[in-house]
């Protein structure tokens, strides 16, 4: 029988192991760290609960819809739009497709021209057919808006800070095929907290797999010729490994240099507020690029109210500066909303240097895991999204059933 190890407990290495697992296949699943999710991960902190990092799960996702059991899953949902900051107010700026009405109560307040909606009517007409999340052209997603002419305003108040909370890049270097991508999804479906916060993803995975096939607290230190050193000295033999870490983790196994600037970082701060907010509709909240420290905000017990107990509202606020203080978060808060920071209880914040990665970076990562036989996964190898880390972890087990002639 062929021993076959992954090594990576996100969801790219839980995805490979659930497949492998129903189809009858014996593996083990190495994780360095003592609970799986990776990057997916939630905790109770003080009755709240918290994500590693503001994250929220797009319904629309194909392989989410076909590998995730959201049915059973209590999901509270955002509404599609934001809130926009100008003139020293939030105003809200709302899919016509998903809240006719209110976009229509609120289309002369949105900042948006008409020419604004004429050209993201003929977005949403792009999006119609099928999209490549990826592509050839090197037409950035800065470009892109620059090139439509969208309204300087428009630009400033949504369109960017929007985007660059989705790619965690002010300068929104992405390429332009994948600004159409997330916006077909945001379109067409919704982006979803679970109930027990993000990291239900990582269980929903995590519980189709035997517990006995499963190591967390352990790392690979060295990948050598059909066997692996771990960290506790151990030696683990394979026939086929996927190695399913976040990149970082691959090019120090595979021995080569990760590449300059591929990475965003993001640092997300979670406070407790005991009155709601009076910008009351489930969206996130948009700070104009380079206006504020802050990116984007939410009230999450807003959208989701068991995130907080009773009584109290959760908020988080997202950075793309990884120096920030709490204080100035919550001094920042109270500035944009009128209130006073002690109004804000710091509970606590999660900096995440590596929180995604450049698309098209890691070739020669690639190339060297093809040479040496080891099957990659992770999103990396596809564009940043739980999209990708679900579906590179389904071609992974796909390899594998493939060298075991199984369906
Ligand atoms: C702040 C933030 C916001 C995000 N927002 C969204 C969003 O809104 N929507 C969306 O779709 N996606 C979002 N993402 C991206 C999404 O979280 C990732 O695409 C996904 O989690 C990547 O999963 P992965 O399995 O590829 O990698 P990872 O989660 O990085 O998993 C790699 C695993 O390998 C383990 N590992 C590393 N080295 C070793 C070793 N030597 N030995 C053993 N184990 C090792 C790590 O501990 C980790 O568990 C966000 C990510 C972050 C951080």
């Amino acid at each position: 029988m062929n021993s076959i190890v992954i090594v990576g407990g996100g969801i790219a290495g839980l995805q490979a192991a659930q497949i492998l697992q129903s189809k009858g296949l014996d593996f083990i699943l190495i994780e360095k760290s003592m609970s799986l999710g990776g990057r997916v991960q939630s905790e109770q902190f003080q009755g709240y609960t918290l994500d590693h990092g503001f994250q929220v799960l797009q319904t629309a996702y194909p392989e989410v819809q076909r590998s995730l059991h959201l049915s059973k899953w209590d999901l509270s949902y955002f509404q599609s739009g934001a809130y926009v900051f100008q003139e020293k107010k939030f105003k809200p700026f709302l899919n016509p497709l998903k809240s006719p009405f209110l976009f229509l109560k609120n289309i002369f307040s949105s900042g948006a021209t008409i020419f604004d909606f004429l050209k993201l009517a003929l977005i949403w007409f792009k999006t119609q057919g099928s999209i490549s999340p990826i592509s050839s052209d090197p037409e950035t997603t800065s470009e892109l808006i620059s090139r439509y002419r969208f309204s300087k305003k428009f630009q400033r108040i949504f369109l960017r800070p929007f985007f660059a909370g989705i790619f965690l890049d002010s300068q929104l270097t992405p390429p332009a095929s994948l600004f159409f991508y997330y916006m077909k999804q945001f379109l067409i479906g919704k982006a979803a907290i679970p109930k027990s916060g993000i990291g239900a993803i990582a269980l929903d995975l995590a519980v189709r797999i035997p517990k006995e096939k499963i190591r967390t607290g352990v790392s690979v230190t060295e990948i050598k010729e059909k066997s692996l050193q771990l960290n506790n000295g151990e030696t683990v033999h394979f026939d086929q490994l996927i190695l399913a870490t976040d990149p970082k983790h691959a090019c120090e196994l595979l021995k080569i240099d990760f590449p300059q600037q591929a990475h965003f970082g993001s640092k997300t701060f979670y406070f407790s507020l005991d009155k709601h907010l009076e910008t009351s509709l489930p969206l996130i909240h948009l700070m104009p690029l380079n206006s504020s420290p802050v990116l984007h905000f939410s009230c999450l017990s807003q959208v989701n109210p068991s995130l907080a107990p009773e009584g109290k509202f959760l908020i988080s606020a997202t950075s793309l500066h990884m120096e920030l203080m709490d204080e100035e978060v919550a001094q920042e808060l109270a500035r944009i909303l009128s209130l006073s920071p002690a109004d804000f209880t710091f509970l606590k914040s999660f900096s995440i240097p590596h929180s995604l990665f450049k698309v098209g970076c890691f070739n020669k990562l690639c190339q060297k895991a093809e040479v040496e036989n080891i099957i990659l996964a992770g999103d990396y190898t596809q564009f940043p999204s739980l999209q990708a880390a679900l579906s590179s972890g389904r071609l992974a087990a796909e390899k594998i059933m493939q060298g075991s002639q199984i369906d």
